[in-house]
Order: structure tokens, then sequence, then C-alpha cells
């Protein structure tokens, strides 16, 4: 049998996937915005992975939460919503195939807090992808979104990364950089004129509406307990999610 290495696969974003990405980031950073209220946005990126013609397929991006300028802080109601939303795509098959998040005029790369986080998803999953978008890069015409994998996940985060080929549905490759900035600009507009209702609060919804018709209660005591003795890094708080 071949042995086959994690980044011969390649990554198909749909559509409506990558829009909810691009209306996300530029609820919390666009042009038109102070470059000091510019904040990271976070979510999931939910799909399936064909072994077969080696495709991860991206279904759907879940915005789940935001921070800083230069970070976000995962805290107790992200924890269930994420254990719930878990719940939600195991019903279609589907589960968490890795995450997004953004750096607004920060550059694409991998922090390494990033790192950190990254392998709380590589390690249970050797495909599990780390997707990071700045939109800044539009103005440049340069591709505002990568996809990352770390090259050997044993090695911590010590670990280097590469980046990782991705199709975007309905856009060609070498249209990607004019489509991608023409998008961009049709959803900045859209959300500055607030025609976009907050994208964090529809997914929130969306999972209650999930709860309430399929009577599913975690015992979300038991999803998050607090550290009391010592701070932990993110890659212990997020793993027990992840297994
Ligand atoms: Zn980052």
């Amino acid at each position: 049998m071949i042995k086959v290495d994690s980044d011969l696969f390649i990554i198909f974003i749909e559509y409506e996937a990558f829009r909810d990405i691009v209306i996300h980031t530029a609820q919390f950073a666009h042009f038109d915005m102070k470059v000091k209220n510019w904040k990271e946005v976070y979510g999931f990126l939910a799909g399936y992975i064909d072994e077969d013609t080696q495709w991860v397929h991206i279904t759907a991006a879940y915005p789940i939460t935001h921070g800083t300028h230069y970070g976000v802080e995962f805290k107790k109601q992200h924890y269930v919503l994420s254990a719930y939303l878990n719940l939600m795509l195991a019903e279609n098959e589907e589960f968490f195939v890795g995450w997004y998040h953004s750096h607004p005029g920060l550059d694409l790369f991998l922090s390494e807090t990033d790192i950190i986080n990254h392998l709380a998803y590589q390690i249970v999953n050797p495909r599990a992808i780390a997707l990071v978008f700045d939109h800044t890069k539009i103005i440049s015409k340069k591709h505002p979104l990568s996809i990352f994998q770390l090259d050997n996940p044993q090695y911590g985060i010590s670990s280097t990364y590469h980046e990782v080929e991705y199709y975007i549905g309905g856009i060609k490759k070498d249209e990607e950089i004019e489509r991608i900035r023409d998008i961009y600009y049709e959803i900045e507009a859209e959300v500055i004129a607030k025609k976009i209702p907050p994208i964090e609060k529809e997914v929130r919804t969306k999972v209650e509406k999930w709860k309430k018709k399929t009577k599913t209660k975690l015992p979300e005591k038991t999803l998050y307990k607090k550290k009391k003795r010592k701070k932990r890094g993110i890659k212990q708080k997020l793993e027990p999610l992840f297994k």
C-alpha cells in the first residue's frame, strides 16, 4: 500500500462556507472601520474527508467568536456550543475538519498560539487544516487566504508548517484573486449597510433550534471544567472536544 502524506490532499471549500468566513471577518474588520477597532474572528470548518479521492470537503463554516486585534480567547459558552455543533454535524456524518481565523492586516501565517491551537486538531485528525484570512491582501492583489497544516505535529510547538492547495466552489483558480476581491467588496458594502445580521448569533440560533427539535441535552457542567490549580495551554483545553 502506498503511504500518502497528508499534504497530498486537496481542499475543496463550498462557496457558501467561504462566503460565511468573509462575512464573519468583515463584521469585525473592514476598510471602513478604524484599524484599532479591528478584531480577529474564529470559527470551525465542517465537512468530511474522502480518503479515496484525497479531497477534504468543507461544506460549512461556523462562526464562533471574535477577540482582540491579536487573538481570540475561547470561553465556556464556546466550548458548550462546539460540543452541540459536533453532535449536530455527526447526524450527517460530518465533523470539524479544521478551523479558521482572521489576521486583519497581520499577514498569512501561523503564530505560536495558532500552532498550539492547531495541534489540538491535527493530533486527533492528521488531515486537519487551519485557514487564515487577511482581507488587507486584496489591496496588494494577493490571495487573502492560506490553508496550513503542520509538518510534524509530533514535534509539538516546534513543528513547522506548510500551505495546502485549495479550491473554492465556482471560482476558477486563475481568476481567484479578482473574484475574491469582488466578493469581498460586495460583502463589505452589505456589512457596512447592516444588511447582514450578526453571523455568530445565527449559528447560536441554529444550534438552539436543533437542540429543541432533537431534545438534545448534554451534561454541560462536565463539558468545561475551570482549571483552578495552574493555567494550562489551549491545546489541553481544546483537546477533549475533538476526540
Ligand atoms: Zn493567528
